[in-house]
């Protein structure tokens, strides 16, 4: 799977795959990550890349003309290349859009800065776009990050047990149980008893009623949703 980054700003992103798990897989090519500057297409003489709003409004757009010259250079390398420009007007990300999003061969993310991007470009080039969440921050680069990982570690290969994908929060209606590592007792705190016996099928129910205790306290409405009747209310 091939990565490009379309961003004004590629150190803020190169750091992120320097080392850890998307390190190891760009070191076994199972990922490649690419820059794209769209300040490097600016026809501008000053190598400008952005300006003021037409119609008003406080602040700087980023211009059509740089992205679109970079957006097109991209798509006639790669007519494959999926690309997602990322702006909090948008449809939140999802665990399910990571899944969907890692078979695809080649994923661009368009970051903005400033006010944002020209609408043009966007309706011209976005396969999708996406927000992270209702916040607003200084650019799409985190955001193009956050995706990036989310999506990377549903490619085969990359996650060292792919068992791990299976159980956890979000691939099913219910939270992750909580987790727990050695020491059994630390600072007078022990790891719940039945964790610590062997019985595997009492430890997994122990678990799913931990995990409807968590999906009760903080996602109420998914149970809901599903209409999960909790193991203590059965
Ligand atoms: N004026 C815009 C915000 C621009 S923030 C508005 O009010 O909608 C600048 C850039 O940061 C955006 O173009 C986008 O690429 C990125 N960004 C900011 N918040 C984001 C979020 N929640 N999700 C995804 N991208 C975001």
């Amino acid at each position: 799977m091939k990565f490009t980054f379309v961003t004004l700003f590629s150190n803020l992103v190169e750091g992120y795959f320097q080392d850890s798990i998307l390190k190891r897989a760009i070191d076994k090519d199972i990922l490649k990550i690419q820059y794209l500057n769209p300040r490097d297409f600016s026809q501008n003489k000053h190598m400008k890349v952005d300006d003021t709003a037409v119609g008003g409004g406080a602040g700087m757009v980023m211009n059509p003309q740089p992205l679109y010259d970079a957006l097109d250079f991209l798509k006639k390398e790669d007519e494959e290349t999926y690309i997602l420009f990322m702006t909090p007007v948008a449809k939140q990300f999802t665990q399910n859009d990571a899944k969907r999003l890692s078979k695809k061969s080649h994923i661009a993310f368009v970051s903005g800065r400033y006010e944002g991007i020209d609408e043009r470009v966007i309706e011209e080039f976005a396969d999708e776009v996406f927000s992270i969440g209702d916040y607003i921050l200084t650019g799409g680069e985190l955001a193009s990050l956050v995706i990036c990982d989310a999506v990377s570690r549903n490619i085969d290969g990359v996650l060292g047990n792919s068992d791990s994908l299976s159980v956890e929060s979000f691939e099913t209606p219910l939270l992750e149980a909580p987790a727990f590592s050695k020491p059994k007792n630390y600072k007078e705190n022990a790891v719940p008893s039945e964790y610590l016996k062997g019985n595997h099928s009492k430890i997994r129910s122990l678990k799913l009623a931990l995990s409807e205790c968590k999906t009760q306290f903080f996602r109420p409405e998914q149970l809901l949703k599903h209409k999960i009747r909790t193991s203590y209310e059965k």
